[in-house]
């Protein structure tokens, strides 16, 4: 099978919300480079990118458990999820882009399970448009972990799992010799020189962005960490030459800002690497500046390191804590320094550099007094508290029966959807902890006008959480969260306070 026209697209996605970090599509970028490389004409379509916003779409069945804890018109400072969007333009439309192209093979990357079924829904549209004499490969981490899923609705041609790196390389050998598809076989091996996965793109004011990931795979055994089900346990670093080769096909403008993203949070675990990557972008993009938004690992971070780090353009921090709680910690195989924290956090403070601190609500273990001690703990440190609601996906330790998967929908399995996959925690109290640390950060921030004053003082008088609804911001009680939970907290606070 000779390819001259090939199709990469990452589908449009359904949730209640999405982060411009997650339209990266850095497998998407990886698959459109190496089809170029091989003088294959390549159209990527990342369609989530066309429509960042989202346009409304009705509240599903499945996620009856969460009405009532959605405030219709909801806004402001302490806002949950207001509802359901789609991410991208329509299924049909999206699937219509692509048949135009007229492609000889279509790849779809899907980077999280939590999206299988918005992936099935674009290559049900396209099998409509185009039958079956294109072949639909499928990809990415989404897809790896639990492949049978996408196999079972003979929607796709091949379902590539693992690091589609090596594998791609070998499919493409395989066609070029005009093999048949069918007789492929994937061998799943990790590459051992990883190529470097980055994305670059420029806003309307030209400010560029660059996110980029430098590692592969992680010998830590977080347990709730799912990068070895597709990326295995062993650590491995993009060579940084290879890397600088790389970037010259950037369309770089040396006049307007950049700001880097590394989507690696283990980076800290060779620092002389991270050193030599950060000189070489010092070289390259002398004024750019840093951020690690997955969160650095702080156990492994002191003052010094960290003022390299502002040296070299970081603006902000973002520290992974897991949990405040020493036995889900311990549960979860997660280092922890509390004393340490405080002391980066009071450095940070000093130097006027933001912090957020993120952590996990409702790993297995958990209580709602042990959510609500991490919550205490951070309101008290010079950091905003960045709170992740936890859920699984398949294979992960605990998680590992794949019929738990096959009998949910995966739309349930991400952090918006406030499900109680481990039922340490309830949705009641899963929403009501989101919503305290969404308060916390208010509490702490200075930019509030008169309208925000009057709800924080409503709060703290009352004890109970009220929210702004509507264009006029009308302060509205919020009835359904754990009355236990936010007491407590409310009351905690203003004794420290
Ligand atoms: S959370 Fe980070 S450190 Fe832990 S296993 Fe995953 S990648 Fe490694």
């Amino acid at each position: 099978m000779r390819l001259e026209r090939a199709v990469a697209a990452a589908p449009p996605v359904r949730d209640f919300y999405f982060t411009p970090s997650r339209t990266s599509a850095l497998g998407l970028e990886g698959v459109n480079r190496e089809l170029k490389r091989r003088g294959i004409s390549c159209r990527s379509f990342n369609f989530p990118r066309l429509n960042p916003r989202g346009s409304s779409i009705p509240l599903p069945d499945e996620y009856s458990y969460l009405k009532p804890f959605i405030v219709e018109g909801e806004r402001g400072p302490l806002s949950f999820f207001t509802g359901r969007k789609i991410f991208g333009p329509p299924f049909h439309d999206a699937a219509g882009k692509i048949a135009e192209e007229n492609p000889d093979i279509i790849f779809l990357s899907l980077f999280a399970w939590t999206y299988a079924d918005d992936v099935l829904e674009l290559a049900k549209h396209l099998r409509k448009r185009l039958g079956y004499s294109v072949p639909i490969i499928l990809g990415g981490a989404g897809a790896s972990v639990l492949p049978r899923y996408f196999i079972q609705r003979e929607l796709f041609d091949l379902v590539m799992t693992g690091e589609t790196e090596t594998s791609l390389r070998d499919l493409l050998d395989h066609l070029d010799k005009d093999l048949p598809l069918e007789n492929f076989q994937e061998k799943n091996e990790l590459t051992d020189e990883p190529a470097p996965l980055f994305s670059f793109t420029r806003d309307s004011k030209g400010n560029q962005f660059l996110t980029l990931a430098l590692s592969r795979g992680c010998p830590k055994m977080c347990r709730f960490c799912s990068n070895f089900l597709t990326q295995g346990r062993r650590f491995r670093l993009v060579d940084l030459p290879s890397l600088e080769k790389e970037w010259e096909q950037i369309p770089y403008d040396k006049g307007k800002p950049i700001h880097i993203n590394l989507e690696d949070d283990n980076l800290l675990y060779h620092k002389e690497y991270f050193r030599d990557f950060l000189s070489q972008c010092k070289t390259r993009f002398p004024a750019a500046t840093f951020s690690a938004d997955n969160g650095l690992d702080y156990t492994l971070l002191d003052e010094e390191f960290t003022a390299y780090l502002i040296g070299r353009g970081f603006r902000d921090f973002s520290f992974s804590l897991g949990s405040a709680d020493p036995a889900v910690l311990k549960e979860e195989k997660r280092p922890a320094d509390p004393e340490k924290l405080e002391r980066l956090l009071g450095y940070l403070e000093r130097k006027g550099i933001p912090v957020t601190t993120f952590f996990i609500a409702g790993l297995p273990g958990d209580t709602a007094e042990s959510v609500l001690r991490t919550l205490l703990y951070l309101h008290e440190l010079p950091t905003r508290s960045g709170i992740s609601l936890f859920y699984p996906v398949p294979g992960l330790p605990r998680f590992e029966d794949p019929a738990l998967f096959l009998s949910k929908p995966p739309a349930l399995c991400s952090g918006s959807s406030a499900y109680p996959w481990s039922g340490s925690l309830s949705t009641e109290e899963l929403v009501t902890a989101f919503r305290l640390s969404r308060f916390s950060n208010f509490l702490k921030s200075t930019a509030a006008g008169d309208e925000e004053k009057q709800l924080r003082d409503i709060i703290l008088e009352t004890g109970t959480l009220q929210t702004f609804v509507g264009k006029n911001k009308n302060i509205t009680p919020l009835p359904d969260l754990n009355r236990e939970m936010c007491e407590h907290f409310i009351k905690e606070i203003s004794i420290g306070s």
